[in-house]
């Protein structure tokens, strides 16, 4: 049998803790392994009873993380905290306390869709040190069987803020930036400065974690190694290095010849790893059941041992009835 986990971005789609309950429950029912439901969405708020970040105002009355974790528990499903780490809102107090931290692009314009999102810089250690706080606190606080991270790397088209400018300068000793996007000569020192204040963040939670007994999952762009030069997002190198517990490539696509192509690629750069790879399939980009049961095919066909449904609003009837069978 494949081993199966869903995303869930939003858990204010529930009203009711009874209606968080029934999704658990289902989704035990329905053979899932692992629920992945967002606690640190886009916009910064905390959609769990957190003392650091603003909570979502729907939650104020009640904890959605608090409930879904209990009744992870009685259902034995496991339940892992997917953090948003890259963005934050204007609602988020965050972001008005230090706007210093919103990304820039080389011409000084913001990445993201604000006001509802900006990208964040991901090198600067304040940036770091506030995301790891929530990481830690819902580590803590709540019976979760792990962290997922999301979003664990530099945003689209930047960081070129004037600390990572300055840092740029610094590092490779150039008069003129060279950014890493799109084809062309590009420092190398930078590429790996960047890659290293991410997996720094990485083995900080790492270590977090495994302080309290708790797994560490993460989803990361399929295209590999392409997300390390754009993103400084090295997924492969992090799994090899035993950072991770479970690692999700968002390996979305519509045709089922692409997600093999990917996933092969996968199967190949964490051959040795100590790793569980499980694909993230994009239900999203599917029509439906029959679309969905020609993927697990592929996943299966390759002996990988998991996916990750993207995500659970998107799956119908159909698909859980295809799901049943793998
Ligand atoms: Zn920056």
């Amino acid at each position: 049998m494949l081993r199966k986990a869903v995303w869930l971005h939003h858990l204010s789609e529930f009203s009711s803790a009874q209606k968080v309950r029934d999704w658990v429950k289902k989704s035990k029912d329905q053979g899932f392994d692992i629920l992945i439901p967002a606690v640190k969405n886009y916009d910064g708020l905390a959609d769990y009873g957190s003392r650091i970040a603003p909570i979502r105002d729907c939650f104020k009355k009640w904890d959605p993380l608090a409930v879904a974790v209990a009744q992870a528990r009685k259902e034995k499903i496991k339940l892992h905290a997917w953090f948003c780490l890259a963005h934050e809102g204007i609602k988020a107090r965050f972001l008005s306390e230090h706007p210093e931290l919103i990304a820039r692009k080389l011409d000084g314009s913001v990445s993201g869709s604000p006001p509802y999102f900006y990208f964040i810089c991901m090198a600067q250690q304040a940036t770091q040190d506030y995301q790891f706080s929530l990481m830690e606190e819902v580590t803590k606080r709540y019976d979760v069987d792990g962290i997922h991270l999301d979003y664990i790397r530099i945003g689209d088209k930047v960081c070129y803020c004037s600390y990572c400018k300055e840092m740029y300068f610094k590092i490779t000793k150039e008069k003129q930036i060279r950014t890493t996007d799109g084809w062309g000569k590009y420092s190398v020192d930078w590429l790996n400065w960047r890659a290293g204040r991410i997996e720094a963040l990485v083995r900080r939670t790492r270590a977090m974690t495994r302080k309290y007994g708790k797994e560490l999952s993460a989803a990361v762009f399929a295209g590999y190694p392409e997300c390390v030069r754009a993103q400084g997002q090295d997924w492969v190198n992090w799994s090899q290095q035993g950072l991770l517990d479970y690692v999700f490539p968002m390996t979305y696509d519509s045709s089922p010849e692409i997600v093999r192509a990917w996933a092969r690629s996968h199967v190949a750069h964490l051959q040795g790893a100590d790793v569980q790879h499980w694909e993230g399939l994009g239900k999203i980009f599917m029509r439906d059941g029959g679309d969905l049961q020609k993927q697990l095919d592929v996943i299966v066909e390759l002996g990988i041992p998991g996916v990750v449904l993207f995500s659970y609003p998107n799956l119908k009837k159909d698909d859980f009835k295809v799901l049943k069978k793998y």
